[in-house]
C-alpha cells in the first residue's frame, strides 16, 4: 500500500526547492530527489514543513 495518494504525491514537492519527492513507505517518510531532506508522514498527511524535515544526510 502507497503512503499517499496517488494524485496527492504527484502534485506534493518540496518546499525547500519545488523537487519530486520519493516515498520511503518503510520510514513514512517523503524523501526530497533534489536536496534529500526527509519531510515525514503522519496518519496519511505530509508535512511538508522545512523546519519539520529532517536534514539530509551527507554521503
Ligand atoms: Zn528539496
Amino acid at each position: 500500500m502507497a503512503l499517499l495518494d496517488e494524485t496527492l504525491s504527484r502534485i506534493l514537492v518540496c518546499p525547500a526547492d519545488r523537487a519530486d519527492l520519493s516515498e520511503d513507505e518503510a520510514a513514512s517518510r517523503l524523501v526530497c530527489t533534489e536536496c534529500g531532506r526527509r519531510y515525514p508522514v503522519r496518519d496519511g498527511i505530509p508535512i511538508m514543513l522545512i523546519d519539520q524535515a529532517e536534514p539530509p544526510t551527507d554521503e
